[in-house]
């Protein structure tokens, strides 16, 4: 029989504010545990939330550019669950009027052509702190730290059937949350969390499957093995005669399982009810539109931007505009080379090279934006040759180094001294005495071989044209 997967997912992306949603605590990664901490995100009794209008004004701009209508009149509510990470023993969430409904974000669909994943809703809620089970034997600690850091939930609905639909998914989602400065998104760092709502069911049927949660997963990588194995794990059992259980499972990307956690709770298990201690959030159209006016460009229209003003190829702009880290390289980068097509070349090439060598995600770079661009001039500028820049960017990349006066201070500028050049190459013609006979003799490879002796002797610093014109006019 063949099978057809479905899929949904629920990403928590934690906003970029920094304060939490309901105190003034920072929300700030790491920091010792239990540090970024009060009465109210800690959930002492009697204390009230406050809510955070930062907060308000990243779901609507998330909204806006995720193309979903705002909930103009919209409230938050409890959810009750206990567990040791969450100390109020409820969150605050929104389960009947989120701020956020009907969007979509675009991918390439099985057959090519564009298709929309529809968003059915978006929600603002507080994030729970963080059970630390590793470092002891017999205990778990607990860091609230993490506790009401602001998270949107981004509800999709169960309209994706392949592992890359979900990937393009996310990184276009991705890309917007941080073009639109909402959201860093590191995934590493747990700030855009993906689970996903997998089933299956044979090709044809419009019946839905029972489906499992999976959670816990930190890559793109690890998100597309865990489906991979999922989807196979589901379709054995209905093979084999037996059910799918509606449970969350755990993705151990180490051992590439997934194992059972617990049951998937339904809404009704969570007890919800109108938040009584928040007064309902009320959005003006005037709000809205201000949000509309102040959108930056998006990553559609940046694409399209550089490929038609700018001359880029697809694949390039489409990996640029990707992420807006590299996107601000570029422009940078363009600024200071007014040359868009070099610019994008050393960053596909050259750049890409270094953070796949490395394992770095553009957001992890560390050094100074204007370096690439500078370090281009000196490029085409002829100071220095391609190679020698090569070298000079991993320089900028591993250590940050000012390109020129890494330059500078390591002697690496090209020597244009046509003088200078003649004289080493009139030494190397003195010292190779056979291969000049060979030459002569009509050997061409022996030519090579000069040029070779003669670039050496510069240690690279000439231009290579050049030496092999005074080579050519000595040897006569
Ligand atoms: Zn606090």
């Amino acid at each position: 029989m063949e099978w057809e997967i479905v899929m949904g997912l629920e990403v928590h992306t934690e906003l970029s504010t920094k304060t939490k949603i309901f105190c003034n605590c920072s929300t700030q990664f790491g920091g010792e545990p239990n540090t970024h901490v009060c009465e109210i995100c800690s959930g002492m009794p009697g204390t009230l939330p406050l809510l955070n209008e930062n907060v308000v004004r990243y779901a609507v701009r998330t909204g806006v550019a995720t193309n979903c209508e705002i909930t103009q009149y919209n409230k938050f509510d409890r959810k009750n669950y206990f567990y040791p990470d969450l100390p109020k023993a409820y969150q605050i969430s929104q389960l009947y009027l989120p701020i956020c409904r009907n969007g979509y974000i675009e991918v390439t669909g099985g057959d090519g052509s564009p298709k929309r994943i529809r968003i059915h809703e978006i929600h603002m809620e507080e994030d729970a702190g963080k059970l630390i089970h590793d470092e002891w034997e017999d205990c778990t600690m607990v860091d609230y730290n993490r506790c009401g850091v602001p998270l949107l939930e981004i509800v999709s609905e169960p309209d994706f059937r392949s592992a890359a639909e979900v990937i393009e998914y996310l990184e276009r989602l991705s890309a917007v949350l941080q073009y639109i400065g909402v959201s860093d998104c590191k995934m590493q760092e747990g700030s855009l969390r993906a689970d996903v709502n997998l089933s299956v069911r044979p090709k044809g049927s419009e019946k839905f499957g029972v489906r499992t949660e999976m959670k816990n997963m930190n890559s793109f990588k690890a998100i597309g093995r865990a489906i991979e194995y999922e989807a196979n794990r589901q379709i054995e059992l209905l093979e084999d005669g037996k059910e799918v259980v509606q449970e969350t499972r755990r993705w151990d990307d180490g051992k590439g399982v997934s194992v059972a956690m617990r049951s998937k709770e339904d809404a009704q298990d969570y007890k919800y009810f109108p938040e009584p201690d928040i007064p309902p959030i009320e959005i003006s159209d005037e709000y809205i539109e201000q949000i509309r006016n102040a959108m930056p460009e998006l990553p559609e229209a940046k694409k399209r931007r550089y490929i038609e003003e700018l001359g880029l190829p697809e694949y390039d702009t489409g990996i640029i505009t990707g992420s807006i880290y590299l996107v601000k390289l570029f422009e940078k980068t363009v600024e200071i080379t007014n040359n868009p097509k070099d610019s994008a070349n050393w960053i596909m090439g050259e750049l890409m090279k270094l953070l796949n060598d490395t394992q770095t995600l553009p957001e992890n770079m560390s050094f100074r934006e204007e370096s690439l661009g500078e370090l281009i001039n000196l490029v085409n500028s002829g100071k220095i040759n391609r190679g020698t820049g090569k070298k000079v960017l991993e320089k900028v990349f591993c250590d940050n180094v000012d390109p020129a006066k890494y330059v500078e201070e390591n002697n690496l500028a090209q020597v244009t001294d046509t003088g200078a050049i003649k004289a080493v190459i009139e030494e190397v013609i003195a010292n190779n005495e056979k291969s000049v006979n060979e030459y002569k003799g009509g050997k061409t490879q022996a030519f090579q071989y000069l040029i070779g002796q003669s670039m050496r002797a510069l240690r690279g610093k000439a231009p290579a044209a050049e030496v092999q014109k005074i080579l050519k006019e000595l040897l006569g």
